[in-house]
Order: C-alpha cells, then structure tokens, then sequence
C-alpha cells in the first residue's frame, strides 16, 4: 500500500497500516494511537477505507445466496432513493408496522471549566489552546471534580423530574479512539446520578396536536473526547490525513438516555426540541446543535404490530438539526420495513449508521459494541459523589419555570396552543413577555406585539430579544398608550423599530416627534369644517346621496393632521357635520 505516509512511522513508534480487509474498523486507528500518545499533532493515511468499507458490507450479508444478496441490495437501493422510496415499497407496509424510537441525548455544559481540570471549556479557540496535563491523559495527573458539573446535572434532573441520587460514583468506559488519549472515558455506569423522570411535550398544531410524556431512564455525568479534524476532504473518507484537537477533551457533559417511548419521527424530534427547551430554560447549557452541545443518537427499531418483542436496534448519528432527525428516522423506519417486507429482517443488524444531509440518506459506520466492549470499572482516581437532600432542595427552589409549566399558564390565561408553542419555545422571549404582563400590559395585545411586528424585527436584523434596547417597561407603555388613545395603532407600529434600536421611553419619542394622537373634539371639530368648506363641490355631491365620498373626506382630515387624529371621534363629528 502505497499510502503509509504516517509521521509515526517514521519514528519508529507506529503500526504499519497494512491491509485492511480483516480489521476494518480498528487498524486504521492503530495506526494513530501510538503516535497520539507520544505527541498529539501527528498525520497519519487510511487511504484503502473505502474498499474495505465494501468488503465490511458484504460480509454483512455472506451467508445469502447471490440472488437473495441483490434481492436485498435492491431493497436498500429504493429506500435509498430519496421522495421515491415510501411510496413503492412502504406506503401501506408502514401501516403493518411500528417504529420504537429511544433517544441518547449529550448535552455539553456551559461551565466556564473543563470537567476535571481548570482548562476554558469555550467553544472555537485555537485549536489545542484549552489543554494541560489532566485533560491530555499524560501519565500522572489527577482528575479533581468541577462541582458545577453535579450542581448543573442535579437541575436537570429535577428539570426531569428523575430520582436524584446522593451518593453516585464516576466509570471509566474503556475504548480506543485517536480522540481520546487517555484510552477510556470517565463516565458514570451502574450509578448515575439521576434516574427515571419524564418530558412532557406538545406537538406543533400543524401537525394535529397533541400533548405526549415521554419517560427518561437515566442522567448521568462524563466527560466529552477530543474532535478529530480530517484535512483534504469532508470526512475521514477522502481526506489525506487527521489531526487532533483536544480542547473538547474533558468538556462535561449529560447523558440524557430516554425511554423507547417514541413512534415516530416527529416524537423524536420534538423530544429533542424539548430538552433543548428545557437545558436552556435552566441556563446550563445553549443547547445549539450546529456547535454539538446537544447531540442526539436515535435508537430505531421496528416490529410488527402487535409484537410485544422489540425488533433489533439500529443506532443513527449525526444529526444536526431537529427536521435533519425527524428524517433520518423517517428513512430508517422505511428502510426497516422495507427489509421486513421482503423477508430480510434478520439481516437488519445492530451497528450504527450515519445520516448524510447531502443524500438524505443513512448509512453504515460501523457494528455497534456491546456493553461488555467497554470493560466499565470504577474510577480510582475519583471520591464517590455525595451530596445532601438539603443541597438537592436548595436548588429545586431556586428552579424557574420550565418549559411545560409556563406552557399551561399560558393556555390557561387563554391564548391558544399555536401561540403558547411559539411564546414558550424561547426563554427570553417568554421571560420578557412576563416581565411586560408583570407591568399590567393585556396579554392578548402584549402577545400580538412579540409575535408581530417585534418577531418580524428581530429575524430582518438577524438579532434576538435580550440584543434590543426595548425594554418589557417600554412595551407595556407603548401598549398602554395606544389603549387610551395618546397615539394611534399606526403611529405605534411606526415608532418600534427606534424604540427597539435606541430604547427610551415612548412618551419622549412621541412628543419629540410631535406624533401624539389629537383627541380633543373641539380640535377636531375645526379640522373638519375647514375640509369641508375647501371642497364644496364634494360636499354637495356627497349630500345628493353619493355617501361614499366619506372616505375622500376621512383622507383629508388624515392628511391635514398627520395621520395623528383619534379615528373614532373624527368619524363621529364627520358623519353629524356631513349629515347637518
Ligand atoms: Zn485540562
């Protein structure tokens, strides 16, 4: 092979990466780990993945015969083919079938440190600019516990509405990857600090609604790897070499492992949409997908109805965003029943497969280790994890109101569910929104204005609604004022955006501007009679019975007073003048 350009090679201190038929999924990676161990900036080739990636999916189907092996093939081949795939093979098959769908969710924490070692835990510094001994693995140091992490997973938790528990205890999780120069993961296995709970979610009213609760099995603390960057291509596929960066290595993050409550796509994908809701509501984590801190791996199986045996399992990474989930697992749950259908169900094997947006497809990554792959033992080199019930209550009081909570006061002060889901679904915008109701402003016209003209500012500005200079005080002026007539809705609309880009308050804006609305009958009264006697040719017209002229008229009082003027008492006094 032609491809052995490995620095560590060079050095004496690496593996040839020879062939790779045999061991597809480990010997590129021996070719690394040694040379990582020793410095953590190496090159190394796995130029020949692809024929071996090839030969990995044959023996996947070895013992069929070739006629039942392109049988299959061509099954995966429609459910490949993108919008064409449910209609030939799974529009009714669907039916016969249900999908379980469970969810392994790892949230990255906001903590300003590493989880084991003073390091910034920051996100997009210079790469290997955050590291030091601990989080490198370098033989010798000593994991010390950031208390944060275990006050952080004890909100979620009671976010959750888990168990806690006082007394858990740190796993390493032993696995090898380029990424992970320590060589295991410190994890929690058997002691998790949270079990059980549940989410309780809505479903967008577009697609019929519906309230869901979803169970939780467990939260557990660990620690994240480092990220392997593969220059030259898109992926390891293609590249020409990988480097490492370990300034994520030893990022804390949560494990969230739901139940397999989920049927579907759109479950899924608001079950995740959920605890983003819910991690961000509790400020422990921003919860942005594009970053990677919320991760979601889906764990999709399907049997036939009625079967109380789960079907087997298939893993899928790399998801990106919610609607990017709700289709991956759309394309999984066909390309199962697809296989069921043609009678190949037993070739649907546990391994994990990858979601490619490009192709909006899955594909094969690798089989899936089992739990006795990773040799869990109890962490040497870390104290048990104790805490009181006084702890755990002090900071249930100090929890602010959740997703789900602030959803059903919303219903139950009577907006409807479309507008509760949009209101609730970010903390600030429902936060500020409080803060406006807490100024006595009507929920009604405070929520028209959020959803309105002020949702239509902050996406043209590209900003959000803690970046404005409005403040909750100022809106319910503003709404206040418009109610008892200072100024007209149009003159409201019109003043906003200077309100939201500079602030002050809306008193000072109007009367700066001399834009507060004339109401005074009297006032108006002599407006009017000047119109009139100016046209009197339309005034005649109008009193021989031509009445829609009452519009040209509300246009020149409009005009002579600057759109300022109270519409309602100026329809009045014009009727009672026109009328005279
Ligand atoms: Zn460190």
């Amino acid at each position: 092979m032609a491809s052995a350009r490995c620095a560590g090679l060079a050095r004496g201190i690496c593996f040839q990466p020879g062939t790779f038929s045999n061991h597809f999924s480990l010997r590129p990676f021996l070719c690394l780990i040694p040379c990582i161990t020793h410095t953590a900036f190496l090159p190394y080739s796995h130029n020949g993945a692809p024929k071996a990636f090839a030969t990995f999916q044959k023996r996947l189907f070895h013992n069929l015969s070739k006629e039942k092996f392109l049988k299959i093939c061509q099954a995966q081949v429609l459910t490949r083919d993108g919008a064409a795939q449910p209609t030939e093979v799974t529009a009714e098959a669907v039916e016969k079938y249900e999908a379980v769908i469970g969810i392994e969710t790892h949230v990255q924490l906001g903590t300003a440190t590493k989880a084991f070692c003073s390091c910034h835990s920051q996100y997009g510094s210079e790469a290997n600019a955050n590291v030091c001994p601990v989080c490198m693995g370098l033989p010798g140091a000593l994991p010390v516990l950031n208390e944060k992490v275990v006050e952080y997973a004890v909100k979620l938790g009671l976010g959750l509405h888990s168990d806690i528990s006082l007394r858990s205890k740190f796993d390493r999780k032993q696995y090898f990857y380029p990424d992970l120069p320590k060589g295991y993961q410190i994890s929690q296995f058997d002691i998790p600090i949270c079990r059980g709970g549940y989410v309780e979610v809505d479903l967008p009213v577009e697609f019929g609604g519906g309230h869901r609760r979803f169970g939780i099995t467990r939260v557990h603390m660990e620690e994240d790897a480092g990220k392997l960057v593969h220059a030259g291509g898109d992926g390891l596929s293609g590249s020409l070499y990988s480097q490492v960066d370990l300034n994520r290595a030893g990022v804390p993050l949560l494990e969230v492992v739901s139940e397999p409550d989920m049927r579907n796509g759109l479950e899924a994908a608001e079950y995740a949409a959920e605890l983003q809701r819910i991690v961000r509501y509790l400020g422990i984590s921003n919860g942005n997908m594009q970053e990677g801190s919320l991760r979601c791996d889906v764990n999709v199986s399907v049997r036939p109805k009625g079967q109380d045996k789960f079907g087997t399992k298939v893993e899928i990474k790399n998801m990106n965003s919610f609607s990017a989930m709700q289709r991956a697992i759309e394309y999984e749950v066909s390309r199962q029943v697809c296989l069921h259908e043609e009678g190949f169900e037993s070739k649907i094997v546990q391994e994990t497969r990858l979601w490619e947006e490009g192709s909006q497809r899955t594909i094969t990554m690798r089989s899936k280790e089992g739990l006795a792959d990773y040799r869990f033992f109890p962490e040497p080199d870390l104290p048990e994890v104790s805490i009181t019930q006084a702890y755990v209550d002090s900071l249930l009081e100090d929890l602010p109101e959740l997703p789900n909570t602030k959803r059903r006061r919303y219903e139950s002060l009577g907006l409807i569910m479309q507008d509760v889901l949009v209101l609730a679904n970010d903390s600030d915008v429902a936060a500020f929104l409080d803060a406006v109701l807490d100024k006595g402003a009507d929920l009604k016209l405070t929520a028209n204005w959020i959803m309105g003209d002020i949702a239509a500012y902050l996406k043209s500005e590209k900003t959000s609604i803690s970046d404005v200079k409005l403040t909750p005080a100022t809106l319910a002026e503003l709404i206040s004022l418009i109610k008892d007539g200072t100024i007209s809705g149009k003159i409201g609309k019109e003043i906003l955006p200077e309100l939201l880009r500079k602030g002050g308050s809306v008193k000072e804006v109007v009367e700066a501007k001399g834009l507060s609305q004339i109401s005074d009958p009297a006032l108006i009264e002599g407006i009017i009679k000047q119109v009139l006697s100016s046209n009197p040719k339309q005034v005649e017209q109008y009193r021989g019975g031509k009445t829609k002229l009452q519009g040209f008229f509300v246009g020149q009082v409009m005009k002579a007073t600057g759109g300022r003027v109270n519409p309602t008492v100026m329809n009045e006094i014009l009727l009672r003048k026109l009328t005279a």
